[in-house]
């Protein structure tokens, strides 16, 4: 069979090699001339004695996803539309800002744990996504960009924030991300690479063990009551656990906090009180908050907070000594802002038409059990 060489970190790329009669040395090649220099022709590859390319010619590709389409919005975000077959797209987002370029990459065809307020979930699941698509939007995207070096790259962090839930594609998120990490490779530190989880709590353990990043947590409520229908995942893992299992994770994190997301719904969970609220439950937690607001998509019942709720909301935790930003809205244009992003996912949950039936029924909590339920089979 042939194997496809953007999919392999160090140890898969040596055990290729070996498999070839190769030395180890050679992977080390292969990789940089993959992932630094963005090549994808083996004939390229001219530190290769020739007898070995043509080899390589025969039993490997390196295949990305293919480009469907490419987007730019007035404020310089891009957006990649990328088929990866039967049906399916998901997308990467790159986010350029004045001292940085945040890449924004997606790590399932859908997400099968149905957060209320986002595009992704509303789409459904299909299936996680291979290491070779997950680093290929990092190559495609580096490639598109002009790449270069380190220092001077337009991509200079990595953000899992995409399409998915990363945690759930655990074995090649963590794949992928060591290729980032890889000195051959992007060379990226962990503490720009962040990955943002909804809280399974066994696996942002798992992390901590394997691949210990940036950690970032959608938490978007401050009680259980709240986070339960916001977050379905959350009646599994609540408030609590997903609190211990920051605390724990901080003890092997590049960085010493947890940044919470939090996404500010008009009305919902915007509320002075809600504010004080989330300030007392994450007084333990070493943290930053990142206010995001709210990003419309098309057939969701949320409004976006009014910026003086935003404003206010803000102050609150600031009087109790928590750092806050607010995320600025970027690409929304280009539908490519936080949950905005809906690729095109051939579902294969049902997830669509439930939903459509609960608000038809109103009866959110249904919903979350079906969607926690799932996820219990899915894993
Ligand atoms: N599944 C992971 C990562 C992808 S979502 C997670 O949930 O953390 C990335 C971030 O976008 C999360 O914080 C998510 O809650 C937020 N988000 C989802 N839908 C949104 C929307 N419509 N507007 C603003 N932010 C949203
Ligand atoms: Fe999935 Fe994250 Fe969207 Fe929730 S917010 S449905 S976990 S992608």
């Amino acid at each position: 069979m042939t194997a496809n060489l953007l999919g392999l970190d160090s140890g898969g790329l040596r055990e290729f090699c070996a498999g070839l009669g190769e030395r180890p040395y050679r992977a080390q090649q292969l990789m940089r001339w993959i992932h630094r220099a963005g090549v994808d022709d083996f004939s390229a590859m001219t530190d290769i004695a020739r007898p070995l390319r043509e080899r390589l010619v025969q039993e490997a590709v390196i295949a990305a996803p293919r480009i469907v389409q490419e987007t730019t919005a007035p404020d310089g975000t891009r957006k990649w539309l990328l088929d990866v077959g039967t049906g399916n797209a998901i997308e990467t987002v790159f986010i350029p800002e004045t001292n940085r370029g945040t890449l924004c990459i997606s790590s399932q065809a859908g997400c099968a744990l149905a957060c209320t307020f986002c595009s992704t979930g509303h789409q459904g699941f299909n299936r996680n996504l291979t290491v070779a698509e997950i680093i290929g939007q990092l190559w495609i995207a580096n490639r598109a960009l002009g790449g270069g070096s380190v220092q001077d790259r337009p991509i200079s962090n990595v953000v899992m924030m995409g399409m998915g839930e990363p945690l759930a594609n655990f074995e090649s998120v963590v794949t992928a991300m060591q290729l980032m990490l890889d000195d051959n490779a992007y060379n990226l530190s962990r503490r720009r690479l962040t990955l943002s989880t909804s809280g399974l709590v066994p696996a942002i353990d798992r992390l901590r063990d394997a691949c210990p990043v940036a950690l970032a947590v959608s938490l978007h409520a401050p009680d259980d009551a709240l986070r339960d229908e916001l977050v379905p995942i959350n009646r599994k893992y609540p408030i609590k656990d997903l609190l211990a299992a920051c605390v724990r994770y901080i003890e092997k994190a590049p960085r010493d906090f947890v940044m919470f997301e939090y996404v500010l719904l008009d009305g919902v969970n915007d509320s002075v009180e809600q504010a004080r609220a989330l300030a007392r439950l994450v007084r333990r937690v070493p943290c930053k908050i990142n206010l995001i607001p709210f990003n419309p998509f098309p057939g969701t019942r949320y409004r976006r907070s009014a910026p003086q709720a935003v404003a206010r909301f803000r102050e609150v935790l600031m009087q109790a000594d928590l750092i806050a930003t607010v995320r600025k809205t970027r690409g929304d244009d280009i539908a490519a802002a936080c949950g905005q992003l809906a690729g095109q996912v051939q579902d294969k949950t049902r997830r669509k038409l439930r939903l459509q039936q609960r608000t038809a029924a109103g009866n959110g909590a249904a919903a979350g059990r079906a969607a926690t339920n799932e996820l219990e089979a899915a894993e």
